[in-house]
């Protein structure tokens, strides 16, 4: 396997890069440009971190003005030249020195230099979580055995279900601690989401420094938000980097699972070009997504039109709109990314709105990072160690608070101040955008509260709202009635023509590990244990019944922690329930009815102070039995706790 980016020596951690010929040959003033176009927060914790410089240490910063995700402190504009002064210093000196390996410090100087780059104090309590963030041990979300496992570790074996990011995770880890495993993928190549999504415009709305595991924080993005080619080529680095691909079974989909209590093994059964076959295992990690298994609407009709139509999951590679009128039915995050791109070639588009979604403008959402910017990411070392805290730091601080119910604030459009001043923010930018056209700021305005469904991000310069105002593109509103053979019929009766439909209308999300089916101890089925609740986890990665199974993005773990770093605590999680089998030469491990029920109510508990419990709300996160199967209310830190080391008290070892 690869070696990790950084390794531990006796002073700290160390960039193991060889020589950095590119810093040996910049000038003073490339090293000055690239400083200028850095972010001085960073610059302010990591030079403070490389040097000790009491000066930087001292330096004042205030609330600023920028908006996105790297929270609100900046240095005073006195402090910020002092902190590009000396960066540029350290980096000339660095490259004078040759440019060679360089350790972190000292690394009780962290906690102060991490303070000093998030603008805010780390709580004790959480130095730890910040510290996996900051990624400096690449290998800080990986097992590490308490002692050296028996032979019966190689009889051992798990099997993954999905080469998505959860997948590709599992995969690298388990290989890393030599557990033997081995990876099932229904599609023909790794990277799930981003292998299947490939409409236009199609990219990530969490920033893509935060978008990697832990073991690649030095992956080098293009973007700050990348679109799917970029995702898709970041999971195929990775499935190649790290050496797994060899080990995935691609084109093959897997049935159903049944568990052997006599030889506490899992059957499972898979589907692929070799027809249909049963494998065993000890233990099985389910990491099909949750976004995976696409939602078409149960329009009237929809076979009767003449032209091509699909799911914007299955963008046929071969469509050029060039020249063609396309009909787009559905407004959630898929469609206000697609529009905006899809109007820049298609002849016209018709745009169908049921409800209208809050837009959260992002400067340069759309844009490259730039080349001096990615220079650094380089140049200077463990620039995207602390690139990665700055975002993870403003993006923690940014949508949790505002998604709380303040039950002493009474609003007809919102759930408390803060929620209230997040609304009056996104209607300002509807209005920057739209003008004094009254009648489309209306009908852009949401009724439910911010955040009581899943935010759009876009771009500040170029989004849907200047899309809508575009000649070749028409909003519709009114309700459909149903596909004819020529287009899409509204309830007053006009027929929209078009050449194609899209349906961006989402993904089956409330239906945990669909369309398999699994069967658990004394014959127990996920089905019939959820036929009264929905689907139900345990920390999101174990179901009563289930023994030695985990599921990533298991249900109620979206939120909570972002979801490449729930991913990687839940397979820590997993590990160490292993490690616990391995080590004390157990057979199975279950979580117990008591604990799963109470976790539950906990979630539920919680979820009623969310904003996505407001009854204005509107939002895939429910089911018909009247819970959310998705969300997750916990804090990062709370999340994080349950999974760093699991509760056996909870278990069931047998
Ligand atoms: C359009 C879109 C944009 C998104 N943007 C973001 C974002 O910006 N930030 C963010 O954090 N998240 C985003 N998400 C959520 C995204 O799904 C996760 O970020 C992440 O990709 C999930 O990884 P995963 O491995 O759990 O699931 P997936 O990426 O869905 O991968 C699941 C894999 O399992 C395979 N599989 C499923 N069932 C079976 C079976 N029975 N047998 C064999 N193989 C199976 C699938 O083929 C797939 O390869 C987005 C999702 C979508 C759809």
């Amino acid at each position: 396997m690869t070696q990790p980016i950084k390794n531990l020596d006796e002073q700290g951690w160390v960039a193991n890069a060889a020589v950095r010929e590119e810093l040996l040959d910049a000038s003073n003033a490339t090293i000055e440009e690239a400083v200028e176009l850095a972010d001085p927060m960073v610059l302010r914790g990591l030079i403070y971190q490389l040097t000790g410089d009491p000066q930087i240490a001292a330096t004042t910063i205030v609330m600023g003005s920028s908006t996105g995700f790297t929270g609100g402190m900046e240095p005073t504009p006195e402090a910020e030249a002092l902190i590009r002064r000396k960066a540029a210093e350290f980096l000339k000196s660095y490259r004078d020195r040759g440019a060679g390996e360089l350790g972190i410090g000292p690394m009780d100087r962290l906690p102060q230099s991490m303070t000093l780059t998030m603008g805010k104090d780390i709580e004790p309590d959480s130095y730890d979580l910040w510290l996996e963030e900051l990624a400096l041990n690449p290998w800080s979300r990986g097992l590490e055995w308490s002692r050296e496992p028996s032979e019966r570790v190689r009889d051992f074996s798990v099997t993954i279900i999905g080469a998505g990011m959860g997948g590709l995770n599992a995969a690298i880890q388990l290989k890393r601690a030599g557990i033997p495993f081995s990876v099932i993928e229904k599609n023909e190549g790794v990277g799930g989401t981003w292998h299947e999504n490939r409409y236009p415009g199609a990219r990530v709305d969490t920033p893509s420094r935060l978008y990697t595991h832990v073991f690649s924080a030095d992956y080098s993005y293009p973007y700050s938000f990348c679109p799917w080619t970029e995702n898709q080529k970041y999971f195929d680095w990775v499935a190649d980097t790290f050496d797994v691909r060899g080990d995935i079974t691609f084109k093959t989909e897997v049935r159903s699972l049944v568990w052997d209590e006599a030889d506490s093994m899992w059957d499972i059964t898979v589907d692929g070009p070799d027809g249909v076959r049963t494998l065993r295992s000890n233990a099985v990690i389910t990491a099909v997504g949750f976004l995976n298994r696409p939602d078409l609407p149960d329009i009237p009709g929809v076979e009767r039109f003449n032209g091509p139509s699909w799911h914007t999951a299955r963008w046929p590679a071969e469509f050029d709109p060039t020249g063609k009128r396309v009909a787009v039915i559905g407004t959630g995050c898929t469609g206000y990314q697609m529009v905006p791109e899809l109007a820049l070639e298609a002849e016209h588009v018709t745009v169908f709105q049921r409800t209208p979604q809050w837009l959260f403008p992002v400067p340069g959402y759309r844009s490259p990072i730039p080349p001096q910017v990615t220079w650094l990411d380089r140049n200077l070392p463990y620039h995207t160690n602390f690139m990665r805290l700055r975002v993870a730091g403003g993006f923690s601080a940014g949508f949790g608070p505002i998604a709380q119910i303040d039950p002493d604030f009474h609003d007809e459009h919102a759930v408390s101040e803060i929620n209230k001043g997040a609304r009056d923010n996104c209607i300002a930018f509807l209005k920057e955008k739209l003008g004094d056209d009254e009648d489309l700021i209306e009908t852009m305005t949401p009724e439910h509260p911010v955040l009581s469904a899943r935010p759009v991000i876009v771009d500040s310069e170029y989004s849907f709202l200047d899309t809508i105002q575009r000649d070749n593109v028409t909003l519709v509103v009114d309700g459909i009635r149903g596909i004819t053979e020529a287009g899409v019929e509204t309830e007053n009766g006009e027929v929209h023509e078009v050449d194609a439909i899209v349906y961006a209308t989402g993904f089956k999300a409330t239906e945990y590990l669909f369309p398999m089916s699994i069967t658990g101890r004394d014959g127990m089925t996920v089905e019939k244990l959820w036929s009264e609740t929905g689907a139900q986890g345990y920390v999101g990665a174990m179901i009563p019944g289930c023994p030695n199974l985990w599921t990533l993005y298991g249900p109620n773990s979206n939120g909570g922690l972002l979801v490449p770093a729930f991913q990687e605590m839940e397979t820590y999680y997993a590990l160490k329930c292993i490690e616990r089998l391995v080590l004390d030469d157990k057979r199975s491990i279950d979580v117990k009815d008591d604990a799963y029920r109470q976790y539950n109510e906990m979630i539920d508990e919680r979820n009623q102070n969310m904003a996505w419990s407001d009854p204005r709300a509107r939002n895939y996160y429910w089911t018909k039995f009247g819970r959310s199967a998705t969300q997750n209310p916990l804090t990062p830190l709370e999340m994080w706790n349950f999974l760093r080391e699991p509760n056996f008290a909870h278990l069931d070892v047998r």
